[in-house]
């Protein structure tokens, strides 16, 4: 028995998520990501007394979008709380987030999760259900800049454009039981949220980050052990090997018989560990309280024109993904790639529309298609939909070969042209005529007696050369089967 075995990992995540409006969600300052440091603020997102905060409606509709998309329940009425701590990046001295009455509540999703093998291969993959607790709406708080300035050893530097950034913070029950698990909420987390638009999913540009708690118990325990929270994870690898490095050393902590201690803690990508950032003995009090300058947040979907409509209407990931799998007979892998974003779930149903076959728009889709556009850019296809659509029915009505087609489709991608067109400058489909077929097949029969002896002989492999010379004198359009059947006919 490994120690693995002995213990069993406990794992709950804390998301922040930034919704997609322009500007921020207490002023008009924009929210775009590379402005000059600074530039996008104003005395409400720099805290200067006096100014007051207003909330962007936009914020809200994105809120609510996702907390559609996570399945939460969102409340009649939330509100806004002072979470006050100091710090250089937080001029205000408090940050504007929502305590004990959150935007929603009660979520979950059910989605597939696998362990990996040693190359990073999922193993077996299962359905699971984890559970939501709350997902309440904060503002951003500004960056220090401790790196990269001639003076850096000297000073630090501040950049307010994240200051007022709207944010959702997603927090799970602690049902994850490892790092694969977590890793698998994110992701399927992450593209829900670019799903309904309420987030762009950039982690690199920190619109979706990470803390991990953590903590470890012998299997069959019922208490939840002791938990470590590391902090701003902010991407999938980071999460997953932060999330397995704590593992294993709170196991260690335990099997040495020492306690593990209730603390905040930093991943270092570089060293592979985690390290101690504070030990909540210097927890922060927050001293939370009502923000004064808001009101509460009253949620009414009267508010929002179509807003419920176009929620019943939107399918989210995973019962797209499960409906294609059922619907189409589509394998797990095609299945999950053809949902990875809604636009290629949509330009999948429209291919499937379009030619009346699900299993080759799949094929086409996942290889010739994807090998040439990126999958998220999927949607501004030079080859549209419709257009694969007529290339699939052209292939299933024996207009062309499989051969041909990747030829045609080559030429939709570089000319814009249908398939229909192209077959037609090509001099047209594919040679099914047995008459024409066979007039072929006996002069080149009777043009290379040696070889037809040999074969009559028993050299069968030279059935290949035979067909080589009939595609040569269709110039590649004969029917590769009838050819193969008529050769097999006149020479046995
Ligand atoms: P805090 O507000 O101090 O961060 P919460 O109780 O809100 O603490 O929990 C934050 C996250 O930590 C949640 O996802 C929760 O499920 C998870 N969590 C709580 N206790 C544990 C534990 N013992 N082990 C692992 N995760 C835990
Ligand atoms: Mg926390
Ligand atoms: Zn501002």
């Amino acid at each position: 028995m490994t120690l693995r075995d002995k213990y069993e990992a406990v794992i709950g995540l804390e998301i922040h998520a930034q919704m997609k409006t322009a500007t921020k969600i207490f002023c008009g300052c924009s929210t775009k990501f590379d402005s000059e440091p600074n530039a996008n603020t104003c005395p409400v997102c720099l805290g200067l007394p006096g100014a007051l905060p207003v909330l962007n409606r936009g914020v809200v509709e994105k809120a609510a979008w996702a907390a559609h998309a996570l399945n939460l329940h969102i409340q009649p009425v939330s509100i806004f709380s002072r979470k006050n701590y100091f710090y250089p990046d937080l001029p205000k001295g408090y940050q504007i987030s929502q305590f004990d009455r959150p935007f929603s509540l009660s979520g979950w999703v059910e989605i597939p999760t696998s362990e990996r093998d040693e190359h990073g291969h999922p193993t077996e993959w299962k359905l699971k259900k984890f559970r939501i607790q709350r997902m309440h709406i904060e503002e951003d708080a500004g960056k220090s800049l401790h790196e990269g300035f001639a003076d850096t050893a000297q000073h630090s530097y501040v950049n307010l454009n994240r200051s007022g950034v709207p944010l959702c913070e997603i927090v799970s029950e602690a049902d994850f039981r490892s790092s694969w698990e977590a890793y698998d909420y994110v992701q399927y987390l992450r593209k829900a949220l670019m799903w309904v638009d309420a987030c762009d999913g950039n982690m690199e540009e920190g619109s979706l980050r990470c803390d991990a708690n953590v903590s470890v118990r012998l299997r069959g325990a019922t208490e939840f052990g002791t938990r470590t929270e590391t902090k701003n994870l902010n991407s999938f690898k980071f999460i997953q090997r932060a999330i397995d490095y704590e593992i294993d050393r709170q196991i260690e902590v335990l099997e040495s018989n020492s306690r593990v201690v209730q603390e905040t803690r930093l991943w270092n990508e570089k060293e592979g560990r985690t390290f101690v950032m504070r030990s909540k003995e210097d927890a922060h009090d927050y001293r939370y309280f009502p923000e004064p300058d808001l009101p509460p947040l009253y949620f009414d979907f009267g508010k929002f024109t179509g807003l419920k409509e176009a929620m019943e209407r939107t399918e989210l990931p995973e019962s797209r993904r499960r409906r294609l799998l059922e619907t189409y007979g589509l394998s797990f892998d095609d299945a999950a790639l053809l949902t990875s974003g809604r636009e290629m779930g949509d330009f999948y149903e429209e291919t499937v529309q379009a030619s009346g076959n699900a299993r080759a728009a799949a094929n086409w889709i996942s290889s010739e298609l994807l090998a040439r556009v990126k999958a998220e850019e999927i949607a501004t296809s030079p080859v549209s939909p419709a257009a694969l659509g007529e290339m699939i029915k052209l292939i299933d009505d024996g207009t062309i070969s499989g051969k041909m087609a990747k030829e045609v489709f080559d030429q939709m991608f570089k000319t814009g042209k249908s398939a229909g067109e192209l077959v037609k400058e090509m001099g047209g489909g594919q040679i099914s005529d047995t008459t024409q077929l066979e007039a072929f097949a006996d002069e080149i029969i009777a043009a290379n007696p040696k070889q037809a002896t040999d074969y009559r002989a028993g050299k069968v492999a030279l059935l290949g050369f035979f067909v080589g010379q009939m595609m040569k004198a269709t110039k590649g359009k004969g029917n590769p089967q009838l050819v193969n059947e008529i050769l097999k006919q006149k020479l046995g």
